[in-house]
C-alpha cells in the first residue's frame, strides 16, 4: 500500500521542511563531526556516504521495479488459468455431448451449439467422407455470406492430403479462406473442420480449436465403425447380399412406406436350379464360387435400389421398391436370361447355371412381410415345377378371389 499518493505532495513538502527546521542543528553538528574525522583521519567520509545510499536508493529502485513486473505477470498468469481452465471445462462439456450421440444429426446438433466458443464466432463447417464422397454434416455462419459445397470440397481434399499429419492435426493447415483441421481415422481423413481465418488467429485459439476437433474426429469415427459393423452384420459374406433376417425387416419397413406413399412394391424370390447336382459333380467349392457369380449377376442386372438379399442356400429374395408386377415381371424375365448365359469356368468344366424366379406384388396396404414373400415362393415352384430356367408371376389376391 502507498503511504504518500501524488494528492498528497504538498503536504510531504511541508512535513520535509519542517523536519528540516527542526532538525537543522543537529544535522549541523552532524555534519561538523563527520568533517572532523573526515580531517583526523584524512578520509572521505561524505562522498562515500553519498554513493553508498545512492546505491542503496537504486538498488532498492531496481528490486522494486522488478517485484512490480512479477505481480503483472502473476496476474496475467491468473486470467490465463483462468480462461485455460475455462476451456477445459467447454472441452469436458463438449466431449461428453459428443460421446451421447447416435448419429450425426446428433453430431451436427453438438457441434453446432458448442463449436461457436471455440471458433469465437468466425464461420465453421465440417464435412465428412464415406469413400471419397464429401457430405457438408454442418456450415455455420456469422454473416449471410454463403460458399458454395464445391469451394469446401475443394479444402477439405488438400487438407485431407496434407503429408504434415501431426502439425495438421494440432494447429490447423491454413488453405485459401479457412483453417483446416482433418479428422483422422487411422491413415485415412474421414472429415474435415475448416475455420475461416478472418479475424485472425492466435497460437492458443488454433490448439484451442484442434483439441476441440480431436473430440469431434473421436465421434465421427466411431459412429462410422458402428455403421461399418451394422453393415458387416446384415450382410452375407459369401455373396455381399443382405441376410434372411435383414430381409424381413427391410420388407416390413418397405411395406409400411408403400402403404404411407401409395406407391408399388415387388418381390422377387428365385432359387438356382438342380444345384445339388452342380455340387455334386463340381464340387462344394466350385458351388461357393457359383452362387456368388449368380448373386453378382443379380447385382449388375437389378436396379442399385433394389435389396438383394440372400434367403438362404442357393435361394435369394430381392425387394424391389416402386415397382409394380409389370416391371417386377421385366426385372425377373431379366435375371433369368442373363443369368442363363453366365458361362462358368471350374476345374472340371464350365458350369451355366440358371435359376427358377417367382414375381409376387404387394396388395394395397399389404403390411405382412411372409405373407407376400410366401406368394413369391409359391410362384417360384410353379416356375421349377414348369421346367425350371423361366420366371412365374403370382397371381394377385383380388383377381385370384
Ligand atoms: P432345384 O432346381 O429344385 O432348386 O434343385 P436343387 O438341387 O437346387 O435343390 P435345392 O434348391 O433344394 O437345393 C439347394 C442345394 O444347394 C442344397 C445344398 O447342398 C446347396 N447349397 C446350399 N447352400 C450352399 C452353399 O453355400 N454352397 C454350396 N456349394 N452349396 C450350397
Ligand atoms: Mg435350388
Amino acid at each position: 500500500m502507498r503511504l504518500i499518493r501524488k494528492s498528497d505532495t504538498s503536504l510531504a513538502l511541508a512535513l520535509v521542511a519542517g523536519a528540516i527546521i527542526i532538525f537543522e542543528r543537529p544535522l549541523r553538528l552532524l555534519l561538523d563531526a563527520a568533517d572532523a574525522v573526515q580531517r583526523r583521519y584524512d578520509i572521505d567520509l561524505v562522498p562515500g556516504l553519498i554513493i553508498l545510499v545512492s546505491a542503496l536508493g537504486f538498488h532498492l529502485y531496481r528490486k522494486r521495479a522488478v517485484a512490480r513486473q512479477a505481480a503483472q505477470q502473476a496476474a496475467t498468469d491468473i486470467i490465463n488459468e483462468r480462461l485455460r481452465s475455462g476451456e477445459l471445462e467447454r472441452l469436458v462439456a463438449f466431449g461428453a455431448a459428443l460421446s451421447a450421440v447416435n448419429d450425426l444429426r446428433g453430431v451436427r446438433v453438438v457441434f453446432s451449439r458448442f463449436m461457436p466458443a471455440f471458433v469465437r464466432g468466425r464461420e465453421v463447417w465440417l464435412l465428412t467422407r464415406i469413400s471419397d464422397e464429401w457430405e457438408a454434416v454442418v456450415r455455420q455462419s456469422p454473416t449471410d455470406e454463403s460458399r458454395d459445397q464445391a469451394a469446401l470440397e475443394r479444402a477439405a481434399v488438400a487438407a485431407a492430403e496434407w503429408p504434415a499429419r501431426d502439425v495438421a492435426r494440432a494447429e490447423g493447415i491454413a488453405i485459401d479462406d479457412d483453417l483446416c483441421f482433418p479428422l483422422w481415422m487411422g491413415d485415412a481423413a474421414i472429415g474435415v473442420v475448416g475455420v475461416r481465418i478472418v479475424p485472425p488467429f492466435a497460437a492458443s485459439e488454433r490448439r484451442g480449436i484442434g483439441a476441440a476437433v480431436a473430440l469431434v474426429a473421436g465421434a465421427v469415427r466411431n459412429l462410422q465403425l458402428l455403421a461399418q459393423a451394422r453393415e458387416t452384420s446384415l450382410r452375407d459374406q459369401q455373396t455381399g447380399c443382405f441376410n434372411r433376417a435383414y430381409a424381413v425387416e427391410s420388407l416390413g419397413t418397405e411395406l409400411q412406406r408403400a402403404k404411407r406413399n401409395g406407391r408399388p412394391l415387388s418381390v422377387l424370390m428365385f432359387d438356382i436350379d438342380r444345384f445339388k447336382h452342380t455340387n455334386d459333380e463340381h464340387g462344394h467349392l466350385a458351388g461357393d464360387a457359383i452362387i456368388a457369380a449368380v448373386a453378382g449377376q443379380c447385382v449388375q442386372t437389378l436396379r442399385a435400389s433394389d435389396i438383394k438379399c440372400r434367403w438362404g442356400g442357393d435361394e435369394f429374395l430381392v425387394i424391389l421398391p416402386d415397382t409394380p408386377l409389370a416391371g417386377a415381371a421385366h426385372a425377373g424375365g431379366s435375371l433369368t436370361r442373363e443369368v442363363a448365359a453366365l458361362r462358368l469356368p471350374t476345374r472340371s468344366g464350365v458350369v451355366a447355371p440358371t435359376i427358377s424366379v417367382g414375381v409376387a406384388v404387394a396388395e394395397a396396404g399389404e403390411e405382412d412381410p411372409m405373407a407376400l414373400v410366401a406368394r413369391a415362393d409359391e410362384a417360384l415352384y410353379k416356375a421349377k415345377n414348369g421346367g425350371r430356367n423361366r420366371f412365374v408371376v403370382a397371381a394377385p389376391i383380388r383377381a385370384v378371389s
